[in-house]
């Protein structure tokens, strides 16, 4: 069997979901279970009702809603003409809305919005989005079943970032799913929610469809996870930027995860996590372009000769040093400068020290830049009054360009090619890092200059040329 996961845009409207419907059917013979997200912008209306209602404004949370009642109504018209079809799937919707009526009614009064009352406002999306597939996939004939999610996707109560307790969700799967499939029915559920043992409804964190589908992979021991989104794939470098960048047709495991790390639209790390660990390949593929072969992300690639596979970038970044000629020997100044930053939850993207440990530096988003160095100051009060340390500063406004490609590994003269080309670009770099996977070389440059040190590095490993 293979699991197909479609995302907000595949669903956004009744166009969409006939295309869906296609893709579905063309399937069939692989015996799909179907995942999907909610209509695109719905989890981000319902978010807003929600916080409307607990500020009171009640009736504009309502009047939001009525909008989303719209959008899904008209859709439900536009799939099913036939009217002794579309009386109950309109009664299945107005039930639901009414529910989110009570529970915004319910969050006005009380005025307020716990992680709890949210998760079961914003799942209300993808029962929306799943009871309009299975009209649109049966109007096309095809034997679809609607199943809740949160009678197999039993998590832990971390609303609204609940983690799956695989081994309940494995029985329940297996029990629900397993005989639909056999009896050649189309199980399709919702990604993104789940529900505790006790039955309260819980949210995976937003983006949490993918994962909602691996899982689900996982579970049923799917030969593939399809991940039907509205790219191509994954690209060698931001098509924006890079005008001949193109997708990618196989990543490993682990170049699909360093590239979600430094920012490139890839599946999330934690998402592909269940996949990985049942070796199930997935497929990045484009709904509103069905023919393309998409990325393939699977555990070990064949080698193509390529070193280099994509370059990123992260912007808005920080780069903080703390620098002192004292620094040299004194064991446990790393430890301190991290505990000190990760007690503010200051999110580290990079670090760096050169050999002569007379500075480290290390990453962080701007926005947290103000938090890290308070902390710095602090803890090395002493060592700032001795001179052991004298600089604790950061530099604004630089980026991270991430070079990635398991090719890499082992690789002579990877980075001579990659300083080459920022050099003949007068491309300066600021800081350097490589993790010892060798999947990854990471540079700090200047905020404006990564858009062009992208692009010089993508024309010297020629990655504008199809493998
Ligand atoms: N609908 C949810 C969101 O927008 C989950 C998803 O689309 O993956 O975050
Ligand atoms: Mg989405």
């Amino acid at each position: 069997m293979i699991v197909m996961k479609f995302g907000g845009t595949s669903v956004q409207g009744a166009a969409a979901m006939r295309q869906v419907a296609q893709i579905v059917r063309s399937r069939v013979a692989r015996r799909p279970a179907v995942v999907v997200s909610a209509m695109s912008g719905v989890t981000d209306a319902l978010t807003r009702c929600a916080q409307e209602a607990h500020q009171g404004h009640e009736q504009e949370a309502l009047r939001q809603l009525e909008l989303l009642t719209e959008r899904h109504l008209i859709t439900s018209n536009e799939l099913i003409q036939d009217p002794s079809h579309q009386r109950p799937l309109h009664d299945a919707i107005e039930k639901h809305v009414q529910e989110i009526q009570l529970l915004l009614r319910g969050l006005a009064l009380l005025g307020e919005l716990t992680p709890r009352s949210l998760d079961a406002v914003m799942a209300y999306g993808e029962r929306l989005s799943s009871l309009l597939l299975v009209a649109a996939l049966r109007a096309r004939q095809l034997k679809a079943e609607w199943v809740d999610a949160r009678e197999w996707m039993i998590t832990d109560d971390q609303f609204t970032r609940a983690n799956p307790l695989m081994e309940l969700c494995e029985t329940r799967a297996r029990e629900l799913m397993s005989p639909l499939i056999k009896k050649g029915k189309i199980p399709v559920t919702q990604g993104f929610l789940g529900a505790t043992q006790d039955g309260r409804t819980t949210t995976l964190g937003r983006g949490g469809s993918d994962y909602s589908a691996a899982v689900l992979g996982a579970l049923l021991d799917a030969e593939e996870i399809e991940i039907w989104t509205d790219v191509d794939g994954v690209m060698t470098a931001d098509p924006r930027i890079v005008p001949e960048a193109h997708t990618i047709s196989e990543l490993s495991y682990a170049e699909a995860a360093e590239l979600a790390y430094f920012g490139a639209k890839v599946l999330h790390p934690k998402t592909i996590l269940p996949a990985i660990e049942r070796n199930i390949p997935l497929r990045i593929l484009n709904t509103f372009s069905p023919g393309k072969t998409g990325t393939r992300i699977v555990r070990q690639v064949c080698n193509d000769g390529r070193t280099v596979k994509a370059i990123t970038a992260i912007t808005g970044l920080s780069l903080v040093t703390v620098e002192g000629r004292g620094m040299l020997g004194v064991p446990g100044i790393a430890a301190k400068v991290f505990t000190a930053v990760a007690r503010e939850s200051v999110n580290v993207l990079m670090i760096s020290q050169s050999s002569s440990e007379q500075s480290i530096c290390f990453v962080v988003e701007t926005s947290s830049a103000g938090q890290a160095l308070k902390a710095l100051h602090e803890v090395f009060e002493l060592e700032l009054v001795r001179r052991n340390i004298d600089r604790i500063e950061a530099q604004e406004g630089v980026a991270i360009v991430a070079v990635v490609g398991a090719g890499m590994r082992g690789t002579p003269g990877i980075g001579a090619k990659v300083f080459g080309a920022l050099g003949k670009g007068q491309i300066n770099v600021i800081s350097v890092a490589q993790g010892s996977s060798e999947h990854n070389l990471s540079l700090v440059v200047r905020e404006e200059d990564a858009s062009r040190a992208i692009r010089e590095i993508h024309r010297e490993f020629q990655l504008g040329r199809r493998a």
